[in-house]
């Protein structure tokens, strides 16, 4: 008897063209397209989530020690409303929507029809790995496509049932997962897509971008980035404490594309902001936060020794207001806040993604705007906490990033109304709700004519009269 990975069939190339071959007959086919198709694999995802909730919160458990309320909330609930939002509102946007026509094509009559764009490819992440796999999917399926879909192999058991749960519930013809790493990506990165949904970081982002170059395929990108917070004084710091704490620890222990990466505050407020959140934190994770059930740990060594560097800089570490605690043998870091840290630290050069938390001193927080705009790459987030409303304008007006939350962090997330994507660095193309539909449709324009009114304007022979007219 072999071993496990001889066992296994080795993906490469030739099978990932094989499989694309396979999906692309069954679209062109035309099973996807139907509504009734699109219907059905919706309702066969929301029964996926339903019926298999235990075995998904007991995956995130395995691979991140993920709190099951985190796990119900942001992976498995989200999802649910994603799908309902998408049954309930698919057929409208399916329909072709009406255009204006003008003097131009005069008599004519026009319509945007959204057509399902052929094949897709979704790559996703490790820290939401149902979240960032299947959502993408619900708009990639809303929309009448065939998937492939490659969930991150640094969340390997949330991949293996991903694999076993969409192969059980959707459409095989249609939709298949792959599991595996830079091998299997690669090889499918090769193949022709209609577009490529990537979540992750900025480094791989260049390597799909590349790839996606050889056959013109259009590409969502879904990065990271160092996401501020901004914080005024004269708030009510309690609720703004929270809040912070809600984004940043509450969402998988920092481990979130819109975690608040770094905060700035003025100088005679930080004292103040620092109390509060000591407060608020012990009441939430207890005096040994490290014990704590209700916080993920960092989901490789690799990550954990990272941020352990990003902590021993000789400027960092003096610099540790509360928390610092770590324990390597469970991967637990606490929530660690750093006060006074300088700009030019390694821990303020580079996306945190984890629970640590530099706070940067200004004078005064309008100086803050001007210091996002010229620090680095766009954010994926900001965040401004503040009752001024003119800063409130000047902050909307000024900050350039892919999404602003002004007196809350990464709830925007979760608003189906509001694009969800970034800028820059932080990413390219957005999804959810209504855009998730969009971004794997393409607008096909359509103008319809008779034969009257026929003018001999636009024909031979070019003589100057025409030209007046
Ligand atoms: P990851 O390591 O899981 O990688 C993402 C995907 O890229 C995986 O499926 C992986 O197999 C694949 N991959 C890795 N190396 C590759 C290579 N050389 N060639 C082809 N494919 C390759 O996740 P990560 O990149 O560590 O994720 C963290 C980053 O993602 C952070 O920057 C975070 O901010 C960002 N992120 C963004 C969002 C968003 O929605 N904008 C969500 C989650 C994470």
């Amino acid at each position: 008897m072999g071993s496990k990975s001889e066992d296994k069939a080795v993906f490469d190339t030739e099978s990932a063209k094989q499989m694309v071959n396979k999906l692309r007959a069954s679209f062109m086919a035309g099973k996807t397209k139907t509504y009734e198709w699109r219907v059905s694999q919706l309702i066969a995802m929301l029964n996926m989530l339903e019926e298999n909730e235990l075995q998904i919160v007991s995956a995130l458990r395995d691979d991140l020690s993920k709190p099951e309320l985190e796990s119900s909330i942001y992976e498995i609930a989200m999802l649910k409303n994603s799908c309902k939002l998408a049954l309930k509102e698919m057929k409208h946007w399916m329909k072709p929507e009406k255009a204006k026509t003008s003097l131009t094509t005069f008599p004519s009559s026009a319509e945007i029809v959204s057509e399902p764009l052929g094949v897709v490819f979704v790559i996703s992440a490790w820290n939401y790995p149902f979240l960032l796999s299947l959502d993408p999917m619900v708009g990639a399926i809303a929309a009448g496509n065939a998937i492939v879909l490659k969930p991150s192999e640094l969340a390997p058991a949330s991949s293996s049932l991903l694999a076993k749960l969409v192969a059980g519930y959707l459409d095989g013809s249609c939709i298949k997962v792959v599991e595996g790493a830079v091998p299997e990506t690669s090889a499918l990165l090769e193949q022709k897509w209609d577009k490529i949904f990537y979540t992750g970081n900025g480094r791989v982002a260049r390597i799909v971008m590349a790839a996606a170059a050889k056959h013109l395929t259009p590409i969502v990108l879904e990065l990271g980035g160092k996401s501020p917070v901004i914080v005024d004084s004269g708030i009510d710091l309690k609720v703004a404490t929270r809040r912070i704490i809600a984004g940043k620890w509450g969402c998988n222990n920092g481990q979130a594309c819109v975690s608040p990466d770094y905060i700035i505050t003025a100088k005679d407020y930080a004292v103040k902001l620092v109390d509060s959140f000591k407060c608020e934190l012990q009441q939430f994770y207890g005096k040994n936060p490290l014990e704590s059930k209700d916080l993920s740990r960092i989901v490789n060594s690799n990550h954990f020794d990272r941020l352990s560097k990003l902590l021993e800089e000789d400027k960092v570490s003096s610099k540790i207001a509360h928390g610092g605690a770590r324990d390597e043998t469970n991967l637990k870091i606490a929530p660690t806040i750093l006060l006074d840290v300088p700009i030019n630290s390694l821990i303020m050069k580079e996306e945190i993604f984890g629970p640590l938390l530099p706070i940067i001193l200004v004078d005064n927080v309008e100086e803050s705007f001007d210091m996002i705009n010229s620090s680095g790459p766009k954010p994926l987030a900001a965040y401004l906490f503040t009752n001024n409303n003119k800063l409130k304008e000047k902050f909307v007006a000024e900050v350039s990033a892919g999404g602003l939350v002004v007196n809350d962090t990464t709830v925007h997330l979760a608003e189906h109304n509001l694009p969800f994507g970034g800028v820059g660095e932080s990413g390219m193309g957005s999804y959810h709700g209504k855009f998730s539909f969009d971004a794997f449709s393409h607008k096909k324009a359509v103008l319809y004519k008779g034969f009257s009114g026929d003018s001999s304007l636009r024909y031979p022979p070019y003589t100057r009269g025409k030209l007046r007219l």
